[in-house]
C-alpha cells in the first residue's frame, strides 16, 4: 500500500515536472496592430509584450473597419459595440501596419508576418485592391485577413451588405490567395446569436470544398463571445469541426479566446478530453492567437491561458500547436 502511494506520488511529481519543464515559446496567429478606431500603442509596446510573453513570432494585421464617432454622439465610444454608430470599411489600416514594420531593423521585422485586411469583402473589386497592395509592397505581405464576414453584432453595425465567406468577392480573393500562396484568416461565425444549430456552416464549407489549394485559418473555429452570451456551449461544434478537418485538408483552426473557454477548458479550467483527442488526431491543424486589438499588455495573459490545454497534449503536439503550425502555414518563400 505504502509502495503504491509512493509510486503515485512519484508519478504525479514527474507529470508536474514535465509540464513545468516544457517552457513554451509561442507563435501568435491572430493579432491586430490597431483597434477599431485605427489607434495603436505602437511597436515598442508590442515588442515588449511579445518578449515578456515568450511570443517569438506573430501574425500582424490591421482592423478592416473603422468605428465612427457619430455626429449625434456626445461621448466618443471606446469599442465598436459602444453605441449604435456604424463601422465602415477602411483600407488605410494596411498602410499603418506596413509603415510600422518598415521602421523596424531586419531582425525585429522577421518576427512579424503581416496579413492584408483593408478591403470590403462584399466588393468584387476587393481582389484588385489586394493585387495593388501586393505590388506596392513586394515581398511584405504573407497572408490575407482577418476577413470579417459573419461576426454577430459587428456585422449588424457595419455599413452596407452582410459579407458571406462564400460570396463572389471572396471567391475571387481565394483564387488569388492560392495563386500567391497566401493563407486566409477568416472570421465566419458558424451560427447566429440565437440559432442552436450550425446555421451558417455552408458559408465556410463551400469555399473549403471549392478552393482545395487555398489554406484557410478559421478564426475562433466559428465561435464568438457574443454567441456564448446568448446560448450555452454549442454541442454541435466539436462534431462539425471534426468532420470538416477530416474532409478538408486545407482547413486550419485558430483556437483563440472564445474557443479556449468554454470549449478547450471546462468550468474548473480542466482540459476537455474530447478536444485534446481532436487536436492529437489533427496535430498540424491547430494554432493559438491572442486576438489583441491595438493594446498589447494582455498578450502574455492570453497566450499563457492556453498552457493547461497544452500541458494535456503530448509534448511534440504542444510544440506544434503553440509555435510550429502557424509558421508552417506561411508562404514557402518566407519560411
Ligand atoms: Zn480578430
Amino acid at each position: 500500500m505504502i509502495a503504491r502511494t509512493l509510486a503515485c506520488l512519484l508519478l504525479s511529481a514527474s507529470l508536474f515536472d514535465t509540464a513545468q519543464a516544457r517552457g513554451y515559446r509561442y507563435s501568435d496567429a491572430h493579432l491586430h496592430y490597431v483597434d477599431f478606431f485605427q489607434e495603436t500603442e505602437g511597436m515598442p509596446a508590442l515588442l515588449k509584450a511579445m518578449d515578456e510573453a515568450g511570443v517569438e513570432q506573430s501574425m500582424i494585421s490591421g482592423i478592416p473597419v473603422a468605428k465612427k464617432w457619430h455626429e449625434d454622439e456626445p461621448k466618443r465610444p471606446r469599442y465598436y459595440a459602444g453605441d449604435d454608430a456604424d463601422a465602415y470599411w477602411y483600407s488605410a489600416t494596411d498602410l499603418y501596419v506596413a509603415a510600422a514594420l518598415e521602421k523596424l531593423p531586419v531582425e525585429q521585422r522577421r518576427r512579424f508576418h503581416p496579413f492584408l485586411t483593408g478591403f470590403n469583402p462584399v466588393d468584387k473589386n476587393a481582389v484588385s485592391h489586394i493585387e495593388r497592395m501586393l505590388e506596392l509592397y513586394p515581398g511584405l505581405w504573407q497572408g490575407i485577413g482577418e476577413v470579417f464576414t459573419r461576426h454577430d453584432d459587428l456585422t449588424a453595425l457595419t455599413s452596407g451588405d452582410t459579407p458571406r465567406a462564400n460570396n463572389e468577392a471572396m471567391t475571387r480573393i481565394y483564387h488569388l490567395a492560392a495563386e500567391r500562396d497566401l493563407p486566409v484568416l477568416l472570421h465566419s461565425n458558424i451560427t447566429s446569436k440565437r440559432e442552436r444549430n450550425p446555421l451558417y456552416l455552408a458559408e465556410i464549407e463551400e469555399p473549403l470544398r471549392n478552393h482545395p489549394h487555398t489554406r484557410f485559418i478559421w478564426a475562433h473555429a466559428g465561435s464568438s463571445m457574443e454567441i456564448h452570451r446568448h446560448q450555452e456551449r454549442m454541442d454541435f461544434l466539436l462534431p462539425v469541426l471534426s468532420r470538416l478537418l477530416e474532409d478538408y485538408p486545407n482547413l486550419y483552426v485558430d483556437l483563440s479566446w472564445s474557443v479556449l473557454e468554454p470549449y478547450l477548458l471546462d468550468e474548473q479550467g480542466v482540459p476537455r478530453k474530447a478536444w485534446v483527442d481532436l487536436v492529437v488526431r489533427f496535430p498540424e491543424r491547430f494554432m493559438l492567437g491572442s486576438d489583441v486589438v491595438g493594446r498589447f499588455a494582455s498578450i502574455g495573459e492570453q497566450m499563457h491561458a492556453f498552457n493547461p490545454f497544452l500541458d494535456a497534449l503530448p509534448a511534440a503536439v504542444a510544440e506544434q500547436v503553440s509555435r510550429r503550425n502557424f509558421l508552417d502555414l506561411l508562404p514557402k518563400n518566407v519560411k
